[in-house]
């Protein structure tokens, strides 16, 4: 088995290559191929963090695995990032574990890259503005993953703490060449700008419905326990919603819940999965002023796909430590 840390998984998956497999990975699961159970879980007993797994497969004769991750309330005040953990993978043909890659660096790319496929397919063609809530790991790989598929001229980024909604700001801004400005609220950050990524990790909304306007596209990242809510319920029957999953939906999105607990929308809506759009079954976005919504809850078919290339791609380099598990 090889075993490859944060380091060579950032080095293995760029991220127009993590676009494709995780693509691929999702309109798979759109053509009924591959597994795909719901995550689970458990609060840890001194109640400051959780150990979720996330198991899957993709399509025959490909990789299956897991995604084991440790997620710990302040990552910030102990010095570590919020998701630490593995993705292991296992050979289909013999069923014997392959690698066992870093989680955070795919956790970050492969989310961005799913979000960046769903705003290809779901925002304006001409959107040039972009809008970042957050500014932790999945802030900064939404940059990248929007800058990939949209001619991104400006960038407004609102956080809780000014201080690193400003350091991040400024080092963002100098490793793409776009100007990224800070802004004094979530709602001044979204007004008038054409995409926006939710990539907080609040658990009381910071995108209400009134900062919607006509033809924008959304992806919303954080929140994906039932008990949190990044974004307002009464976002959800203003918005064309689109998922990665529908059972993820009805199961882990907090505000959809609670949209259709309170009747909101009805329990019977038929949420577009973004494998569909990629495949062609549903168009996407239908018109310039409707307002596209992409709610991210993570797969684990998008980490073992991710792995199973970061794997390929060590093999052939000759990197990582082989590890002999049956010596
Ligand atoms: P980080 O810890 O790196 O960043 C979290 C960001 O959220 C920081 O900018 C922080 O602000 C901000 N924040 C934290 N608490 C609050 C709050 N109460 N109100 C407003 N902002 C807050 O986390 P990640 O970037 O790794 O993850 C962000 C979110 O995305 C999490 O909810 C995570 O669970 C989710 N996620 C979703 C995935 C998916 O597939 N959909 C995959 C991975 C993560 P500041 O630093 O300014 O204080």
């Amino acid at each position: 088995m090889l075993i490859l840390n944060q380091t060579r998984v950032r080095e293995l998956l760029p991220m127009r290559d993590c676009m494709e497999v995780v693509g691929r990975a999702l309109s798979g699961l759109a053509r009924g191929e591959g597994v795909q159970p719901l995550r689970a879980g458990f609060v840890r007993p001194d109640r400051r963090g959780v150990l979720a797994w996330m198991p899957g497969s993709l399509a025959a004769e490909q990789a299956f695995g897991i995604k084991v991750l440790s997620v710990v309330d302040d990552p910030g005040e102990l010095g570590v990032e919020l998701h630490q953990g593995a993705v292991m993978i296992f050979d289909p043909a013999t069923g014997s574990p392959l690698a066992l890659c870093e989680a955070g660096a795919i956790t970050a790319m492969r989310t961005a890259a799913v979000s960046a496929l769903a705003t290809d397919k779901l925002a304006r063609r001409d959107a040039t503005t972009l809008a970042i809530l957050g500014a932790g790991t999945q802030a900064r790989s939404h940059i990248e993953a929007m800058l990939a598929v949209r001619p991104i001229e400006r960038i407004w980024m609102w956080s809780r703490t000014p201080v690193t909604s400003e350091r991040v700001a400024a080092e963002n801004s100098e490793i793409h060449g776009v100007p990224i400005e800070v802004a004094a609220d979530a709602a001044s950050a979204v007004a008038d700008v054409d995409v926006v990524c939710t990539t907080t990790s609040a658990r009381d909304p910071v995108l209400f419905a009134e900062m919607l306007e006509p033809g924008m596209h959304i992806n919303a990242v954080g929140a994906s326990i039932p008990s949190w809510r990044e974004i307002e319920p009464g976002v959800v029957p203003m918005v064309s919603l689109f998922t990665d999953r529908r059972e993820s939906l009805r199961n882990e999105a907090g505000e959809y819940i609670e949209a259709i607990e309170t009747g909101l929308v009805q329990p019977g809506l038929v949420v577009p999965e973004l494998g569909e759009v990629l495949i062609g079954d549903h168009p996407g976005r239908t018109s310039e002023t409707d307002i596209t919504l992409f709610r991210s809850l993570g797969l684990a078919v998008e980490d073992i796909a991710s792995a199973q290339l970061v794997y390929e791609r060590a093999v052939e380099r000759k990197i990582g430590i082989e590890v002999d598990m049956m010596a």
